[in-house]
């Protein structure tokens, strides 16, 4: 039995090829259904990653409905609302809703594989080789093969390493507009079919179309780490903070935050040092966020999340011996998420600079189709 800790995008791929080449799985989650938590924005699937996955898991074709058209569409402008670059997509990257995604993987195992309200608070090593869980619930199990699937908090990342995620600088506040044609027509123009990023003075106001006359958004900019708890505590809380690094920009491009219909979510992004790994211990590793989390400007994350899930499904099943198996996963997922990680850290760097947008707009006149910075929505 392979027992794997978050039904995220990389745990359910790794269950989903497990499952159907006969093999017991088990998946342990903190939310209490599906559908307990909003699920976020925009994903673009990258051939080699995000798509070699759902090829793997053999959830292409449903894959493909769910693709949103011209949604890879991609538009860079500067804080007047000037546009810098316009690019008509390519489908090499199509975009699709996290939630969507998500929902078809869940829908492709058998009910009872996944256990919803399961939340690890703790992980023990028992002498015999074993790991015990225990859940808030109360419950506690035994395994002889655990995978950490548990994104960016990893209750077992400690098994392995003690390095944490370290603040990045970097925090968005996220917003959402409903009803976009008809309430938000200005909005609605300027990001146009995809994603559009409107950059300037080291801050930024990232937007993607989804399904639905829905446009997702977030005001992007250098904060201290605590930045996100004193603002909540005060009047005006989270909104009027983020409006006033925004003065002076183009208000339909502010009108993409001040227009949300919910309250701002504030997301601080943190990452793992570029290049981390750890030493084999055995029955255990680690796949997606748990093992690289890395901050969003290579549009990486959630792929290799889902390419980690899809590798480790194959070596296990190539390999009789488990730890030949984690091995051999590990020594190739450890080179893909360096490089992905290094392409995340610089295209941070590229897009909050003194002379942004210029840097992002050099860089992706100068570049192939298949870009290595992308903003999705997580
Ligand atoms: C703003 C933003 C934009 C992004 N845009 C993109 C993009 O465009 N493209 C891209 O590829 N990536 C993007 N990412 C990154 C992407 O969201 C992550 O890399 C991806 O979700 C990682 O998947 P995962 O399965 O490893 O972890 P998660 O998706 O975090 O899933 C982990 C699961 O584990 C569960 N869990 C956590 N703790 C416990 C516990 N203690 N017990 C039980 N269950 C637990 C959680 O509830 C969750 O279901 C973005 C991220 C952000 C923040």
């Amino acid at each position: 039995m392979i027992t794997i800790l978050g039904a995220g995008l990389g745990g359910l791929v790794l269950a989903r090829i497990l499952h159907i080449n006969g093999m017991d799985v088990r998946i342990f989650e903190s939310d209490a259904s599906a559908s307990a938590r909003h699920q976020g924005g925009m994903l673009d699937m990258h051939v080699e990653t995000g798509q070699a996955a759902i090829e793997a898991a053999g959830l292409y074709e449903e894959f493909r409905k769910m693709v949103l058209e011209e949604g890879d569409a991609f538009r860079i402008l500067d804080k007047t609302g000037r546009v810098h670059l316009a690019e008509v997509g390519n489908d090499l990257r199509p975009e699709v809703e996290r939630g969507q995604l998500r929902a078809m993987l869940i829908a492709s195992l058998p009910e009872g594989i996944i256990r919803w309200g399961h939340r690890a608070t703790a992980i023990a090593a028992e002498a015999d080789g074993a790991y015990t869980i225990s859940f808030a619930n109360g419950l506690s199990v035994r395994t002889d093969v655990l995978i950490g699937a548990d994104g960016a908090w990893s209750k077992v990342r400690p098994l392995l390493t003690n390095i944490q995620p370290v603040y990045t600088g970097l925090s968005f506040a996220e917003a959402r507009l409903t009803e976009v044609s008809s309430r938000f027509p200005e909005q609605a123009e300027i990001v146009g079919t995809g994603t559009m990023m409107a950059l300037s003075e080291r801050k930024g106001i990232l937007a993607h179309r989804q399904p639905g006359d829905v446009i997702c958004s977030y005001a992007a900019f250098e904060a201290p780490a605590e930045w996100s708890a004193e603002v909540t505590s005060k009047a005006g809380g989270l909104l009027e903070d983020v409006l006033a690094r925004f003065r002076g920009w183009d208000r339909p491009l502010v009108g993409l935050i001040a227009g949300s219909d919910a309250p701002l979510v504030a997301r601080p992004l943190f990452a793992l040092p570029v290049g981390h790994r750890w030493d084999r211990r055995a029955g255990v590793t680690l796949i997606g966020d748990a093992a690289h989390l890395m901050s969003p400007f290579a549009g990486e994350g959630a792929n290799l999340a889902m390419r980690d899930g899809a590798d480790l499904a194959q070596a296990i099943l190539a390999h009789d011996d488990i730890e030949a198996a984690l091995a051999s996963y590990e020594t190739a997922m450890f080179v893909r998420s360096e490089s992905a990680a290094g392409e995340s850290a610089a295209g941070l760097a590229m897009c909050f600079n003194d002379r942004t947008p210029a840097p992002v707009v050099d860089f992706f006149r100068g570049m192939q189709p298949d870009a290595p910075v992308s903003m999705g929505g997580g």
